[in-house]
């Protein structure tokens, strides 16, 4: 490594604020590779997003905003998990040393750090296309981690927040969506607060941490929702080896949802959107009026049901299946 990328190292990263001290960590940035104290009774619980430029952000996003999505999206799965944030690793490809960008990275870094108390303990630097690729690691007590094979018939389906917000965060800034063509969502006629409120859920979602922690020896399953609810909810189903019964009608949606979009429209947004860094849970039916207590201000929605069988069905009002072409929803999914 030469001297100048030590000093980049040191000066955006090692001395940044991102990369302070706590327990458990004995060796941080620094040394070939760091060292990590695992807690008694806990389990570590890695894992690690890439994002590239252009196919997971905008090239030519704010840094600060970047590195705020890029952890931000990276604790969403420790919080899918049930685990605690412990630390993270960041690989970076730059395509040019940049100060002013660097700066602005490191400072939107170490906000998000500091907040979810998760330092920054090592990584590596690159020249290359602008990539970012981060390692988070979580701490859980020992066999608490919230998994996706735990559902069981009966089971109730959850989602927090309102899923289908993420698409329209993306649309909003312009870019192109793999729903365009069902959303029909005019972006130019948001008012400046809402479009504000997008940019916010593109690049600032909120992980669902702390949720996530408090339930998690109440839930049976769980995952995240960023490639879309419907996708996610038969990983679900698939790794527990039951069938998933979403109350098409019981979606939540956005005030901005039903304000711009057409009900179909907005049912396609929640069902297969993606970017929506909410949590879908899986709660037995004796311990519904625990769980839906601890959600406090989160919106928590009662979507449906695990029952026997296997995949995802959609029913109407009357309970009817609702035949949804599974080509269409393999057509529309995000490839990442
Ligand atoms: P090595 O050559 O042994 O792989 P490096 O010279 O690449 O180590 O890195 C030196 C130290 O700086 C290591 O502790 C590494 O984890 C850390 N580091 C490198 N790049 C980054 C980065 N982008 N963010 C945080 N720490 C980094
Ligand atoms: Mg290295």
């Amino acid at each position: 490594m030469s001297q100048s990328e030590f000093d980049i190292i040191r000066h955006y990263f090692a001395d940044s604020a991102a990369a302070f001290p706590r327990a458990g960590v004995e060796l941080g940035i620094g040394d070939d590779a760091a060292i990590l104290e695992i807690p008694e009774g806990q389990q570590l619980c890695l894992s690690t997003d890439v994002l590239i430029a252009d196919i997971h952000f905008p090239a030519t996003a704010d840094p600060d905003l970047i590195a705020n999505r890029a952890l931000a999206v990276n604790l969403s799965d420790l919080a899918a998990m049930g685990a605690d944030p412990f630390c993270f690793t960041l690989g970076l490809c730059l395509p040019e040393i940049n100060s002013h960008w660097l700066q602005a990275f490191s400072t939107g870094l170490s906000r998000l750090a500091r907040q979810f108390d998760c330092p920054l303990i090592g990584g590596d630097l690159n020249r290359g296309p602008l990539a970012i690729c981060m390692q988070v690691q979580g701490l859980v007590p020992e066999g608490k981690a919230i998994r996706r094979d735990g559902a069981r018939p009966g089971d109730a389906i959850y989602v927090t927040g309102t899923p289908g917000d993420g698409v329209l965060g993306l649309a909003s800034l312009g870019l192109p969506t793999h729903l365009d063509a069902q959303l029909q969502f005019d972006q130019s006629a948001l008012q400046p607060d809402e479009q504000a409120l997008l940019n916010a859920v593109y690049y600032k979602p909120l992980p669902r941490l702390e949720f996530a922690r408090s339930c998690r020896e109440l839930v049976s399953a769980g995952i995240d929702i960023s490639d879309g609810l419907l996708g996610d909810l038969g990983h679900i189903a698939t790794r527990s080896g039951v069938a998933a019964q979403l109350r098409l009608a019981k979606l939540p949606a956005s005030a901005l949802a039903q304000k711009y979009l057409e009900p179909e429209a907005r049912q396609w947004a929640s069902l297969c959107g993606g970017d929506d860094y909410e949590l879908c849970l899986t709660v037995p039916e004796h311990k519904r009026a625990e769980f839906e207590a601890l959600a406090g201000g989160l919106t928590v929605t009662h979507v449906g049901s695990i029952v026997e069988g296997g995949g995802v069905q959609c029913l109407d009002e009357k309970g009817k299946e609702v035949p949804m072409a599974s080509q269409s929803f393999q057509h529309f999914r995000v490839v990442d």
